[in-house]
């Protein structure tokens, strides 16, 4: 079996970026699942990675030859209010590998032990946050949104202290950079200019090769970081995703979806939906994620101004603010691109979007399946209304929706370039049937962590490998929780 071919280009950014860490070991570690198909992609299927010994690595019980294990420095504002000094905490980077088609990946460990960054924490993570994480992500991936992906994951063989004593596991999670907009924020916190744009050039190399050759390379960083920002949000805001927690610290500088703690997809639509349990004051509900997000692009603004034009701060402002403003374009361009889709339009009216929304907000007043009422509606023919029950049901008042049918057949007069039959199938493709809803992951997590039973997980993982497919004997992943089953609460898990 051959090495891991790590490279470790942070390390060249000098140590004012990491601290150099090596992983705590763990007495009995047991490999829960590894991802072959990921590990393909990446090119590391013929390397060690894909042996039986490679579960000691995915531990952190043995470094792979060419690994520099470190962990990473960042800031952050959380819930608003800023932490000049978070870092890794309980994550570890093992190192960067080149992917067959070029693309450059960071390896890192989660749940792999303390380090400088720990502060009170113990470095470690809980077998529930670890198998939520690697459902979640790896179903996103196959819902083809951007986001972190998931490895491997194993049990350590020793608990961890959480509300009670749990076990512990850790997560291989792999992206196409871990730096954050944190990760800025930590230098502009010390005045450390000269760091940030070490930072924005290791970023630009990496990551957004194409703007290189811009006039203003880092004028050019934040509008491409807005633009993947506002279509990643769209992304999440189609689905019926709700982050969590949306702190500056995990809000990825790739428009990667990073940091699945609190996660959950809604099943009812409610437009201002919050699980996380310590997200009081609302902050990251559902409807708040798109200005959200702009707030935390206007952080990162104000660590790129000063590169802009160091001679006269005042007009890198004005250009930082047009292109912040941008941002509202850009998301709703992105987001009415993909409703449409959703709703088997093409072409564009202008009423568009007024259709759009008052089906949600028929939605909202019927408590309706955010999922299956687009799937649903993906079945409907335009002239005959014979599947129309279906989606009928999934309202409190089934005649809610009559109204708004009506309109949306009138609309697909306009829609003459396709049968039926072809725009069925093209919005099939984008409303998923199976989406991880909050209850199964729960249940998976409740046997995985109570009885020691990963097959509720494994089999859980399997259907949201095929999201869009109907699978036979696999119509149950597809219901909305009965009300006894609803699970509106998420813990960070940490
Ligand atoms: P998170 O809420 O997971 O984004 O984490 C916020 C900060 O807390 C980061 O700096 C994490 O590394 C740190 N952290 C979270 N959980 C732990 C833990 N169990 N031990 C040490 N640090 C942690
Ligand atoms: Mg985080």
């Amino acid at each position: 079996m051959k090495p891991i071919p790590f490279t470790n280009d942070y390390i060249k950014l000098g140590d004012a970026f990491y601290v150099n860490t090596h992983p705590t070991p763990v007495t009995r570690p047991e490999l829960i699942i590894f991802n072959l198909n990921l590990s393909q992609q990446l090119g590391l299927c013929d390397t060690v990675i894909n042996s039986p010994e490679a579960v000691e690595i995915f531990a952190g019980n043995q470094i792979a030859t060419g690994s520099e294990p470190l962990a990473m420095a960042y800031a952050g504002h959380q819930f608003g209010r800023f932490s000049p000094q978070l870092g890794d905490g309980r994550a570890i980077l093992l190192g960067e590998i080149m992917s067959p088609e070029g693309i450059r990946y960071d390896l890192q460990l989660k749940g792999s032990g303390r380090t400088y960054y720990s502060r009170g924490g113990d470095g470690r993570a809980a077998l529930g946050p670890i198998l939520r994480e690697y459902l979640v992500s790896e179903a996103m991936a196959k819902l083809g949104v951007s986001s972190t992906r998931a490895l491997a994951a194993v049990t350590t063989g020793e608990y961890v202290a959480r509300m009670q004593l749990v076990p512990g596991a850790i997560l291989t999670r792999v992206a196409t950079s871990f730096v954050r907009v944190g990760t800025f924020q930590y230098f502009s916190a010390r005045g450390d200019l000269q760091s940030i744009k070490k930072l924005a050039d290791h970023v630009i190399a990496r990551n957004y090769p194409q703007i290189s050759t811009a006039n203003n390379v880092y004028i050019a960083l934040l509008q491409a970081v807005v633009e993947r920002q506002a279509a990643l949000i769209a992304q999440w805001m189609q689905l019926g995703f709700i982050h969590g927690v949306m702190n500056t610290d995990n809000m990825s500088i790739v428009g990667e979806t990073i940091d699945y703690g609190p996660c959950a997809f809604m099943d009812a639509y409610d437009h201002d939906q919050v699980f996380s349990s310590i997200d009081h004051g609302k902050r990251y509900a559902y409807s708040n994620q798109p200005s959200i997000a702009l707030w935390n692009l206007t952080r990162l603004a104000e660590c790129l101004v000063p590169l802009f034009n160091q001679k006269d701060m005042d007009a890198g402002i004005k250009i930082a603010e047009t292109i912040l403003h941008s941002y509202a374009k850009h998301y709703e361009n992105n987001w009415l691109t993909a409703m449409r889709r959703k709703i088997g339009l093409l072409k564009q009216k202008k009423e568009d979007r007024e259709l759009i929304e008052d089906l949600f907000n028929t939605m909202a007043m019927n408590q309706a399946d955010f999922t299956l009422t687009f799937y649903y509606l993906s079945q409907l023919n335009r002239d005959d209304m014979t599947w129309d029950k279906k989606l009928h049901a999934l309202f409190s008042n089934p005649n809610a929706l009559h109204h708004w049918l009506k309109r949306w057949r009138k609309r697909l007069h306009y829609e003459t370039t396709l049968s039926d039959k072809e725009r069925q199938k093209k919005m099939q493709t984008v409303n998923p049937l199976y989406i991880p809803r909050n209850h199964q992951i729960e249940v998976a997590i409740r046997a995985a962590e109570d009885e020691g039973d990963l097959s509720v997980f494994h089999q859980l993982h399997q259907v949201l490998q095929n999201p869009y497919q109907p699978q036979k004997g696999k119509e149950a992943y597809a219901l909305p929780p009965e009300p006894y089953e609803v699970v509106d609460k998420t813990f960070c898990g940490t």
